[in-house]
């Protein structure tokens, strides 16, 4: 799905992007034909039907997919997103980008991804929670803590969550570890909410002290304030970073000085639209690409930086919060300039880690402290970026082509290793 209002439309769709990035990789890497078709597609896709029962007594019918990339690491895990645009070319390029994330990162799990075509705002609480149970539903038979475990995406969150768990405990019997990301009262973990922000912001510092670029003082522009987009803004100014733009579908606001985040911040958590009093300037999502600053967060859609505006971009440093946010066409110019990408399977990948730890926690019946949360956390993705980082350096390559090396490097090992070659 792609911003409304941009000027030039993305040179690659996001199922393209993904299955170029991975066949750069499969190719560099020499992958054997076999291997290399066994992992250019999905194992399994599931589309369904879900009917609802409309508040006023209509029935809508919606359509849910469930896409089960790889499991050759583990049980499936990803989002369940709820979004207008969703499709399952979509679903297809996030499960892809999932088997890849959690590769990276280290997890015992394989990718997948599901959506629902769905607008969020269009329906009423009772709407959401029939429509989640029905996508349980649905789905149920190829779920399970142990097979695929799905999380809050775009237009999810905890609230979903719990229906989910709640349906699945109707069906099958209680057990938490089928989704993560639920409420901390349902068994949901401590820190999941910030995490992929809190993820965002800790490869941003590590990115940057790489590249001699101190976060205290930098501009950051963030586009997209929804959960990621906004802690990621929080995390980012706590570390001394000036937040001058931010910005969500409506369009951005900004300030060369920077941003009076806590205000915009209340006023976003208590469902306030509009700057009414703030001393802002408006300005459009493609003008926000174009600011001046050092570090841009793309934290909304897919394909928001392609080749028809990557020229226009003046940070030094991108750090993807949303899913394939950059295009193959952008990559390019973005090598050229020098401009250095945080690949989204890497910085926006502290949602999924912390999703981890709650799955560990529900299968073992303990609760960790924010603290140790925040910590193994952190040790997770500095170890990662590190390992990510050295492997750009000896290869040569970006940042995105050395984490996809070694990404696909590991899911290939185990896919090897379990016998693939004789099923
Ligand atoms: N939807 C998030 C992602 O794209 C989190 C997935 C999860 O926690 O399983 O990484």
């Amino acid at each position: 799905m792609w911003m409304s209002g941009a000027t030039a439309g993305p040179d690659y769709t996001e199922l393209e992007t993904v299955t170029t990035n991975y066949r750069m990789a499969a190719e560099d890497l020499g992958l054997p034909d076999d291997l290399r078709t066994v992992l250019a597609q999905p194992y399994r896709e599931v589309t369904a039907q879900v009917p609802v029962r409309m508040d006023g007594g209509g029935l809508r019918v919606f359509t849910a997919y469930r896409v089960q990339h790889s499991g050759a690491l583990g049980p499936f895990k990803g989002g369940l997103r709820f979004h207008p645009m969703v499709d399952l070319d979509e679903v297809r390029a996030l499960a892809a980008a999932m088997t890849w994330k959690t590769a990276l990162v280290d997890l015992p799990f394989g990718g997948g991804k599901g959506g629902v075509t769905l607008v969020r705002r269009d329906h009423s609480d009772a709407e959401l929670q029939r429509a989640s149970r029905g996508v349980m539903r649905a789905l149920q038979k190829v779920l399970g803590p142990q097979r695929d475990i799905m999380a809050p995406d775009m237009g999810t969150g905890p609230a979903e969550m719990a229906w989910l768990m709640d349906e699945y405990a109707r069906l099958v019997g209680h057990a938490p570890a089928i989704v993560t990301g639920k409420p901390e009262a349902l068994g949901g973990t401590c820190g999941r909410v910030e995490a992929t922000g809190l993820g965002v912001a800790i490869t941003a510092r590590e990115a940057a002290r790489e590249m001699g670029l101190d976060v205290a003082g930098a501009r950051v522009v963030v586009q997209g304030f929804g959960n990621v987009g906004s802690h990621a803004a929080e995390f980012l100014a706590d570390l001394g970073a000036r937040v001058v733009a931010v910005s969500d579908v409506d369009g951005g606001v900004y300030h060369p000085e920077g941003l009076d985040l806590p205000e915009l911040l209340r006023r976003c958590r208590a469902g306030i639209t509009g700057h009414h009093g703030m001393d802002v300037e408006r300005i459009t999502n493609e003008e926000m690409l174009a600011l001046p600053c050092e570090i841009l967060v793309p934290a909304a859609v897919g394909g928001v930086l392609h080749a028809g505006n990557a020229d226009r971009v003046r940070a030094r440093l991108i750090v993807e919060g949303a899913n394939t946010p950059t295009t193959p066409g952008a990559d390019v110019v973005f090598a050229e300039r020098g401009v250095t990408v945080v690949p989204d399977i890497l910085a926006n990948a502290g949602g999924v880690i912390v999703s981890y730890f709650e799955w560990v926690q529900n299968l073992q019946n303990v609760r960790w402290t924010r603290r140790k949360v925040d910590d193994e956390l952190r040790e997770r993705l500095t170890r990662a970026f590190g390992i990510i980082h050295r492997r750009s350096l000896h290869d040569s390559v970006s940042l995105r082509d050395a984490a996809h090396r070694v990404a696909v490097e590991r899911v290939a090992a185990a896919l090897r290793l379990r016998g693939f070659d004789l099923f």
